[in-house]
């Protein structure tokens, strides 16, 4: 294991209505940190839970000095919860990771020997066991599709299945904190970035208790800026719609004209069922086109406003966070 080096280390872990889960990860996080050199901070940020997580953790905080709990003013979502966490985060070394042991603290040992050993990024990638009745859940094949589309159509690579369990060096932070945009994936962005980077792949254990807080309407949210911050693609395609039915229209124009030109009867005088085709293919292209145009212009209306991403509530534990407290009554 690597020498102590006296660095310090913050764990940025956001949490929403996760009261069952909260306490045996914060046990399993203290086993995992407990052998390791450094010098920890705990960042718990609290994203507008509505159950016992915010008391769960005042308790957590009053048992252990190196916790700060965040709380935001209300839900904000997973992606503003952890800028929220890294925004306040001062260590060498930045880790963030979910609440509700999905994923598993024991790996922290490792990821800080990569990044001692030169890393400024260390990614980790979610290697799913085979599962046993042969059938992918639904949450493991939409994440897959997840990955392919947005590696397909985006500029920026994705790692698949690497989620929002990564080491940061300080530089790559502060370099992240520069990137103000509300529609954030900071998984893209991460990648966009650049820097040193290395993977460690792990097999991911079941949630601690609870069940997942990304509803089906919160991963197509995250679907939809993966798509729609990362890549001009679905443009592209309403225009090459477009271009193929302009082709069409020219193609037509010379079939009807070689009629006139050879003077036989066409015989396409009905024509209502072939117009009736065209104009409704045209016209859905054209809906579908301005709906693309129009899903860009709303995002470009929201990163315009220049609004926060989170609200913080109010922080509470840690030392520097009481005197905070304190200088503020
Ligand atoms: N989370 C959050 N805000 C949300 C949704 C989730 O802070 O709006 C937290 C949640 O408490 C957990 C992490 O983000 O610590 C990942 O969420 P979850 O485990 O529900 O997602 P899954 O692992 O099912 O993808
Ligand atoms: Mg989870």
């Amino acid at each position: 294991m690597t020498e102590p080096t006296g660095a310090s280390v913050s764990l940025v872990v956001p949490v929403y209505n996760e009261e069952e889960a909260v306490g045996a990860f914060h046990a399993q996080l203290q086993e995992a940190i407990a052998p390791l050199a450094y010098h920890f901070t705990i960042y718990y940020v609290n994203d507008g839970s509505s159950d016992g997580t915010q008391q769960a953790l005042q308790q957590i905080a009053n048992q252990d000095d190196c916790v700060v709990v965040v709380e935001l003013s209300r839900n904000f979502g997973h992606q503003a919860a952890l800028t929220a966490g890294l925004d306040m985060a001062e260590g060498d070394y930045v880790i963030s990771l979910d609440g509700d042991g999905q994923h598993p603290p024991a790996l922290i040992g490792e990821m800080l020997r990569l990044a001692e050993a030169g890393c400024d990024v260390v990614l980790t990638q979610r290697v799913e066991a085979e599962q046993p009745a042969g059938r992918p859940s639904f949450k493991r094949w939409s994440s897959e599709q997840f990955y392919r589309l947005i590696n397909r159509i985006g500029d920026t690579q994705v790692l698949p299945g690497a989620a929002d369990f990564r080491l940061l060096r300080r530089p790559v932070v502060l370099a992240l904190r520069q990137m103000r945009e509300y529609h954030r994936l900071l998984r893209g962005m991460v990648a966009w970035m650049g820097y040193r980077t290395v993977i460690l792949p792990y097999h991911p254990p079941e949630r601690l208790a609870g069940q997942s807080k990304y509803s089906l309407r919160k991963m197509l949210g995250l679907a939809m800026n993966a798509i729609f911050s990362f890549s001009l693609v679905p443009l592209y395609i309403g225009i090459s719609v477009g271009a193929l039915f302009l082709v069409l229209a020219l193609a037509e124009m010379v079939y009807v004209l070689s009629f006139w030109v050879t003077g036989q009867q066409s015989g396409l005088a009905p024509g209502w069922s072939s117009l009736m085709f065209v104009l409704l293919v045209v016209g859905g292209s054209l809906m579908i086109t301005i709906g693309f145009i129009g899903i860009y212009v709303g995002y470009i209306f929201q990163e315009v406003k220049g609004r926060p991403i989170y609200l913080v509530r109010r922080t509470t534990g840690g030392a520097q966070a009481a005197e905070e407290e304190h200088l503020g009554q």
